[in-house]
């Protein structure tokens, strides 16, 4: 049996961000378009983003949401309302100034988000307490010129989803901020066994315009963080801004609370980097293009097409009937080596070999594409084994993943130790910090390390702040950052 590694992808411990790009680029996930930092996502790729969205979009119907569709351009008034808004987001803006070949009388935005547009009309939708909470959200993309860009991690175009909510009280808005953030953590364990620390950002890395941001931050095979998923409470900032108003249940003029939280196509760069190895992807099943990949194997001699294809064809049914996403690699143009070697590299959870003397005897092997453990399973519990083999492996990721989030994560006693591991294994650091930005800023300086989060409901620091010494409120995550 070929165990071979893929001669065409660089090892991951030899250089981990070509690792990536050849990952991203031989499996066929997306490509470099004509404008720089803009991608093509593949049909491959893009199964994948399909499948988070179908499981994603579910959960937030299930939390009380619906969806909407928003207009691209934002007039360059409308982004202006809100001071740090704007502040924050005009050096990235894309900006049309040319229709129908005519100078227009007001620039228009590409959507580096939609607050601007959607809190607009939401001043115009809003009249009383009976009109709220608004739960809204959009499947959509957005622009924002990046000057150092890569395939998934940092594009200038990306897809995502933006939700945007309204609610009579603080209390209201808090809640549903928390429970976008529990959504999204779910989401990342359960359908992308990814384990993620959910926290709160410092001053300086929340959302332009937000009273609060929170994220949820996962570790990648590098030892630097992604921020996997943001949730904001946005306070009474957009309202005020855009004139959103109700009268509350003593018709009195109120001002509504809101919130927004998104997630991106981002994720695909965070599962590739999360579980790939040194031959290419490894996909969790929840969300792999094809779970299974059938590669029949022909006869010394004579036709493929008397026993071994038909037997093929067969068990895809079979498997399909079951609600496995299967594929049959019937190329006649290719070895079954070459193919073994191809489906691993592009990470599919499951290889379902069948020669000749399987049709005789009556099963077919399986091999796990993150073990390469192999079986033999015979026709009769063929669907009910697969889908325990896909149920382990979704898990087994989890748990492996769980356990390098556990050994890279390290407390440390002393600033230079904290140096030292920055400079080393990276990871996350979890030490105490003062809360100050200018204390925040030399770190990221020294280190490169900046405040990822502070943990939820985090227990008093274990001492001063690792940096300065000053008294420090909590125990903080720092890692390097995507
Ligand atoms: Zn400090």
């Amino acid at each position: 049996m070929t165990e071979r590694v893929s001669k065409e992808i660089t090892p991951k411990t030899e250089d981990f961000s070509q690792w990536y790009l050849d990952v991203v680029l031989k499996t066929e996930l997306a490509d470099y378009g004509p404008v720089k930092g803009c991608m093509v996502i593949r049909p491959y790729g893009f199964a994948i983003w399909e499948a988070m969205q179908a499981d994603m979009d579910r959960r937030i119907k299930e939390t009380g949401h619906v969806n909407a569709y928003f207009p691209l351009f934002i007039p360059k008034s409308f982004l202006e309302k809100e001071k740090e808004h704007v502040e924050g987001f005009s050096p990235e803006c894309a900006w049309v100034t040319v229709g129908g070949g005519e100078e227009l009388e007001e620039p228009l935005a590409i959507r580096p988000t939609s607050e601007a547009m959607i809190c607009t009309m939401y001043a115009k939708w809003v009249k009383s307490w009976r009109d709220l909470p608004v739960l809204i959200n959009q499947w959509a993309n957005v622009v924002r010129w990046e000057k150092v860009t890569r395939p998934f991690l940092r594009t200038t175009e990306f897809l995502w989803q933006e939700g945007h909510t309204l609610h009579a009280t603080e209390q209201e808005a808090e809640e549903e901020t928390m429970r976008m953030l529990g959504m999204y953590r779910s989401f990342y364990e359960e359908v992308l066994a990814v384990p993620v620390v959910p926290g709160r950002k410092s001053e300086s890395e929340k959302f332009a315009g937000a009273l609060r941001t929170y994220s949820v931050e996962a570790l990648m095979g590098d030892g630097k963080a992604l921020q996997g998923a943001t949730s904001h409470n946005l306070g009474q900032h957009f309202a005020t801004a855009y004139g959103i108003e109700f009268l509350d249940r003593d018709q009195q003029r109120a001002l509504p609370w809101s919130t927004s939280w998104g997630a991106s196509t981002r994720m695909i760069g965070g599962l590739i980097m999360t579980h790939g190895d040194d031959a290419g992807l490894v996909l969790p099943p929840k969300v792999a293009p094809y779970q299974v990949v059938i590669v029949p194997i022909p006869p010394r001699k004579g036709d493929w097409n008397e026993a071994v294809l038909p037997r093929a064809r067969e068990v895809a049914e079979t498997l399909r009937g079951a609600g496995v996403r299967v594929h049959l690699d019937d190329r006649d143009t290719q070895q079954p080596g070459f193919k073994y070697a191809d489906w691993e590299m592009r990470g599919v959870p499951l290889r379902l070999e069948i020669g000749p003397r399987d049709v005789e005897s009556g099963q077919c092997v399986l091999v796990r594409r993150d073990t390469r453990q192999k079986e033999t399973v015979p026709w009769p519990g063929l669907p009910a084994r697969v889908g325990d083999l896909l149920a382990a492996m979704q898990r087994d990721l989890l748990e492996k993943a769980r356990r390098f989030l556990a050994d890279n994560t390290r407390r440390v006693a002393t600033y230079d130790q904290f140096k030292q591991v920055m400079a080393d294994t990276r990871g996350f650091l979890v030490a105490p910090w003062c809360g100050s930005a200018e204390c925040e800023a030399r770190i990221k300086q020294e280190t490169r390390a900046t405040v990822r989060v502070i943990p939820l409901d985090a227990p008093a620091a274990a001492g001063p702040c690792v940096r300065c010494g000053e008294r420090a409120p909590a125990d903080v995550y720092f890692a390097q950052a995507y």
